[in-house]
Protein backbone atom coordinates (compact mmCIF):
# COMPACT_ATOMS: atom_id res chain seq x y z
CA UNK A 1 0.00 0.00 0.00
CA UNK A 2 0.84 3.29 -1.19
CA UNK A 3 0.34 5.82 0.85
CA UNK A 4 0.35 10.04 -0.45
CA UNK A 5 0.91 12.01 2.52
CA UNK A 6 -1.02 15.09 3.39
CA UNK A 7 -0.44 17.42 6.30
CA UNK A 8 -2.62 16.90 8.76
CA UNK A 9 -5.86 18.84 8.56
CA UNK A 10 -6.13 21.07 11.98
CA UNK A 11 -9.19 23.02 12.82
CA UNK A 12 -9.80 26.20 14.33
CA UNK A 13 -11.64 28.79 15.49
CA UNK A 14 -12.08 32.17 13.61
CA UNK A 15 -12.01 34.88 16.23
CA UNK A 16 -14.11 37.96 16.62
CA UNK A 17 -10.92 40.85 15.92
CA UNK A 18 -12.87 43.16 18.51
CA UNK A 19 -14.18 40.62 21.55
CA UNK A 20 -12.32 37.40 20.21
CA UNK A 21 -15.29 35.40 20.72
CA UNK A 22 -15.75 32.40 18.55
CA UNK A 23 -17.38 32.52 15.14
CA UNK A 24 -16.81 29.79 12.51
CA UNK A 25 -14.65 26.73 11.69
CA UNK A 26 -11.76 27.11 9.15
CA UNK A 27 -9.19 24.29 8.46
CA UNK A 28 -5.45 25.02 8.09
CA UNK A 29 -5.53 24.71 4.28
CA UNK A 30 -8.31 27.70 3.74
CA UNK A 31 -7.73 30.86 1.96
CA UNK A 32 -10.16 33.57 2.17
CA UNK A 33 -11.03 37.53 1.72
CA UNK A 34 -13.83 39.30 1.13
CA UNK A 35 -15.87 37.83 3.49
CA UNK A 36 -18.02 39.51 6.03
CA UNK A 37 -19.29 37.19 9.03
CA UNK A 38 -21.36 38.90 12.25
CA UNK A 39 -20.31 38.10 15.78
CA UNK A 40 -22.88 36.76 17.60
CA UNK A 41 -22.19 35.53 20.70
CA UNK A 42 -20.36 38.88 21.77
CA UNK A 43 -20.37 42.09 19.96
CA UNK A 44 -22.71 41.51 17.09
CA UNK A 45 -20.17 43.54 15.17
CA UNK A 46 -19.19 42.60 11.83
CA UNK A 47 -15.73 42.16 10.14
CA UNK A 48 -14.31 40.65 7.65
CA UNK A 49 -13.04 37.02 7.32
CA UNK A 50 -9.00 37.14 6.36
CA UNK A 51 -7.31 33.74 5.54
CA UNK A 52 -4.33 32.89 4.47
CA UNK A 53 -2.24 29.91 4.54
CA UNK A 54 -5.02 28.30 7.10
CA UNK A 55 -3.93 31.47 9.10
CA UNK A 56 -6.36 33.91 10.25
CA UNK A 57 -5.19 38.04 9.63
CA UNK A 58 -6.39 40.72 11.14
ZN1 LIG B 1 -17.28 40.14 18.70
Amino acid sequence: MEYIKKPPIERKWLRCPYCGAKTVLFDNTAQCSGVFVKCTRGCKREFEVKIIEGKQVQ
